[in-house]
């Protein structure tokens, strides 16, 4: 049995979470942390979440919520450091799905994975995403140069941020496969007069309606033929329940830093 202390326990993700965690068999909900002003502080976690009592009351007090777990895992808006640090401190591994990390906070992650923490970071938990990644490599290899790729994400009317993380991290992957630069290479959309297709262009189209989870799809195409490579999230679920493996993976693994593709075997 994993003991698990999950991190912004009312947020979105927290809720998934603990739902998935109160319906497995093999994981614990073994506390439940929010910010200090947090309006949840005192309720109880599964109440909060929608399963009824999980006898676990939300709390601000991390370190206090520790001291019988086995794994934190963080989708917060907090303190990352912070957490990983009280993590580390009191022999927990922590999987942190909060996105957004800027190079010194993945910094300070690996040095403390360094010092004999286990960690693991991955901004997508989406078993199915993960292996998006590895395929969009293998495929972008075995065809070669001649082929045209684009890539189009759609997902809900309140995002911000555009393109999304993993259609950005899609186009990285296909850039190295291919030896081309992300700077350089991807086109953002199309207007007006742009002229041909450029042979090394990587297409990036962006589109937002509804309440779409996250749909990526990768077109490699030629004259004759096209492959296309889609994946579909329907449910956070999909990533709580990626977090969840995560924190299985790290239940047996040596300090270090880790991320989705280590867990899926994929290096
Ligand atoms: P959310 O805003 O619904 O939830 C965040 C929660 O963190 C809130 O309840 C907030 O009160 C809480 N919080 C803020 N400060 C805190 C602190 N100091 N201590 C404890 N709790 C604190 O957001 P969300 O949609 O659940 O997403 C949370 C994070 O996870 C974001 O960074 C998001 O981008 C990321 N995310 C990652 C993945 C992935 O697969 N890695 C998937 C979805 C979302």
């Amino acid at each position: 049995m994993i003991r698990i202390v999950i991190v912004g326990a009312a947020g979105r993700m927290g809720r998934h979470l603990i739902t998935n965690i109160m319906k497995s068999s093999d994981l614990k909900l073994a506390g439940a942390v929010e910010y200090a002003a947090s309006p949840f502080l005192g309720q109880d976690a599964g109440v909060v979440a929608g399963m009824g009592e999980s006898g676990v009351k939300i709390t601000a007090d991390l370190k206090e919520a520790v001291k019988n777990a086995d794994s934190i895992i963080d989708f917060s808006t907090g303190n990352v450091i912070e957490n990983a640090t009280v993590a580390a401190a009191a022999g927990l591994s922590i999987v942190v799905g909060t996105t957004g990390l800027k190079p010194e906070e993945k910094d300070a992650l690996a040095k403390l994975a360094a010092n004999g923490a286990r960690i693991l970071l991955a901004p997508n938990m989406s078993v199915g995403v993960n292996l998006l990644f590895h395929l969009a490599k293998q495929v972008t290899e075995i065809l070669g140069t001649d082929y045209d790729v684009e890539i189009v994400e759609m997902h809900h009317n309140q995002k911000k941020d555009a393109p999304s993380g993993t259609a950005v991290r899609l186009a990285e992957i296909i850039a190295k496969a291919r030896d081309l630069s992300y700077e350089k290479d991807v086109m953002h959309g199309r207007e007006g007069l742009v002229g041909a297709r450029k042979k090394n262009e990587i297409g990036m189209h962006a589109v937002r309606g509804g309440d779409v989870v996250g749909d990526h799809t990768v077109i490699f195409a030629i004259n004759g033929e096209r492959v296309e490579l889609t994946h579909k999230a329907s449910s956070r679920d999909t990533f709580a329940n990626g977090a969840l493996r995560a924190s299985r993976f790290l239940a047996t693994a040596k300090p270090g830093i880790y991320d989705m593709q280590d867990v899926l075997g994929l290096k």
